[in-house]
């Protein structure tokens, strides 16, 4: 089955009754994206722009980040590329950035929270992307979002940096990695062009739970029925307005998950490369309608352990 998928990598992946999901990778680095291509990813749902800013010791300048983000529209030939904004701040540092000492830096200034005190550092990341992508796909997104202000405060920086250096249009979205905006989600679809669900974040602010703690890692299970429920609703929501969907946590390469994920209507999944043949061979095994009665069954149930027993039983 391993080799039959890998050999298949190439191909969209289209659930038996023909509906098409996408299936892009996460990448850390721009260096990776050939590689990325190389095992079937359509594009790149999730490009974790840390990497330019950790890998130096002072500010990355406008020249180096378009060498950094070019790199991998170069790998793409054309196919799209979801960026999103930096995200440090909270237990992500950078040296040459000095932030207040926190006592629970989860809740505290990091993602859109930390660049919208900098806009000079936002703009010129923005300015970098859309120069770096010239007329190519590329789509923009803001991480820990909390809710339409936020975003309002970043497209507004989008909009002047986009009107400067004349870039076509470009889809603006948001993660949805914070509770208060899959609650929200009504509202900000109405204004933002597309969502993608962090569920390694969304899982951490849902469940009360550090993503990294050592000893409750075994209750921090994406597939618990609050973190789900929350998908669906941001699904929902998303699609009343004709805005796409996308999962670019973890869960997304759950082989349990994916049905459920799908099931739930998601368009977009983004997964590390290595897993792309797998998830697209899983997607290739199902039918829309199995799907959605997976869904259905995994929404019912009281606890992530539940989830896992009942999807496991089917
Ligand atoms: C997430 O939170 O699910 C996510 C994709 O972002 P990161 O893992 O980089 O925080
Ligand atoms: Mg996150």
């Amino acid at each position: 089955l391993q080799r039959a998928a890998y050999g298949q990598r190439h191909e969209e992946a289209r659930t038996r009754d023909g509906h098409r999901i996408e299936v892009g990778a996460n990448l850390g680095d721009t260096a990776h994206a050939a590689d990325a291509v190389e095992r079937g990813a359509e594009g790149v749902g999730l490009l974790r722009t840390e990497f330019v800013f950790m890998a130096h010791s002072q500010m990355p300048d406008l020249a180096t980040q378009i060498a950094e983000y070019g790199e991998a529209f170069d790998a793409l030939a054309g196919r799209p590329l979801v960026a999103r904004t930096l995200d440090v701040g909270g237990d992500k540092p950078l040296a040459y950035w000095p932030m207040p000492k926190e006592d629970n830096p989860f809740l505290g200034v990091r993602g859109i929270r930390l660049t919208l005190t900098r806009p000079e550092v936002f703009e010129l990341q923005l300015r970098a992307l859309l120069t770096a992508a010239k007329s190519r796909p590329v789509r923009i997104m803001f991480p820990m979002v909390k809710d339409i202000e936020e975003f309002r405060a970043g497209k507004a920086l989008f909009d002047r940096v986009q009107a400067e250096v004349k870039a076509p249009d470009v889809q603006l979205g948001v993660m949805i990695e914070v509770p208060s905006c899959a609650l929200l989600a009504p509202t900000l679809a109405k204004e933002v062009d597309f969502f993608s669900i962090g569920t390694n974040d969304l899982t951490q602010y849902t469940l009360a739970i550090d993503r990294g703690h050592p000893m409750l890692s075994a209750q921090s299970d994406a597939l618990h029925p609050s973190v789900l429920q929350l998908i669906r609703m941001t699904v929902e929501a998303a699609h009343a307005e004709g805005r796409w969907v996308g999962v670019c946590g973890e869960l997304g390469s759950d082989p349990l998950a994916i049905p459920v994920l799908v099931g739930l209507g998601v368009d977009e999944l983004s997964v590390s490369s290595r897993s792309v043949p797998m998830v697209k061979a899983r997607i290739r095994g199902l039918t829309l309608t199995q799907a959605r009665e997976l869904a259905a069954l995994a929404l019912r149930q009281p606890t992530a352990a539940a989830v896992r027993e009942a999807l496991e039983a089917v």
